[in-house]
């Protein structure tokens, strides 16, 4: 089987880039940061606070998450309820950021995501996949551009989406969860020494896209 990861920074476009990737190169995109969004949904659905780690490792054994596709996108199932229209909000955001720091959050879904990538070609993106989910990937990209732009990304994206959002927060909110994500002990967000980093800031997303796929093909 072969493998691609996409690391980086919120908002830095690792989804989009990663899908159009996949679709070009007949591979399936796996989205680890929404089984990790659909823990959070359940902390939050359970009155559970973000500093209450042993509750969170309690109900770890509690959740099963999984995964299927419908038209070819990525639906993430918690206990078997599609969870796909709840996980987006700011509030899931953080909470995600605040709890996806704990081993027992992060050991759930590591063997999930491992099996994904023995079964099938795969481009996966998250903040770990390079440097310890898939280690042997074939290709690493370390996706990333200013906080700035990737705030107006995610503003517009949830301005398409219909939810009301404030830039100067969203731009607070991602720079908040990037330094959590950076600074964990546990599988903290950084380039694998083998990644290729690419700076999307001034970049399309074709360009990004192009410059991915002609990575992968050299390899
Ligand atoms: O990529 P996305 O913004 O959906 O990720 C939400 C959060 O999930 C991140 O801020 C990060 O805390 C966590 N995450 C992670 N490891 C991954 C993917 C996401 O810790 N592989």
């Amino acid at each position: 089987m072969h493998s691609i990861a996409i690391d980086g920074p919120a908002g830095a476009g690792k989804s989009t880039i990663a899908k159009r990737v996949a679709k070009e190169l007949d591979f399936v995109y796996v989205d680890t940061g929404a089984m990790y969004r659909s823990m959070a949904l359940y902390f939050l659905r359970n009155g559970i606070r973000p500093e209450e780690e042993e509750k969170i490792a309690e109900a770890c054994k509690e959740i099963t998450v999984s995964i299927e596709y419908e038209d070819g996108e990525q639906q993430v199932l918690l206990n078997g309820e599609n969870v796909n229209a709840f996980i987006r909000t700011e509030e899931v955001s953080m909470m995600t950021s605040d709890t996806s720091r704990y081993p027992a959050v992060r050991e759930k879904l590591l063997y999930l995501q491992r099996e994904l990538a023995e079964q099938k070609n795969v481009i996966m993106d998250g903040r770990d996949i390079g440097t310890c989910i898939l280690p042997n990937a074939d290709l690493k990209v370390y996706l990333t551009a200013s906080v700035e732009e990737r705030a107006r990304r995610r503003y517009l994206e949830q301005q398409e989406r219909g939810m009301a959002c404030d830039f100067e927060k969203m731009k607070k909110d991602i720079a908040a969860r990037d330094e959590q994500d950076m600074n964990r002990t546990v599988s903290p967000l950084k380039q694998a020494e083998d990644a290729v980093l690419v700076d999307a800031s001034d970049m399309t997303i074709d360009e990004v896209v192009a410059k991915v796929v002609s990575l992968y093909q050299k390899k």
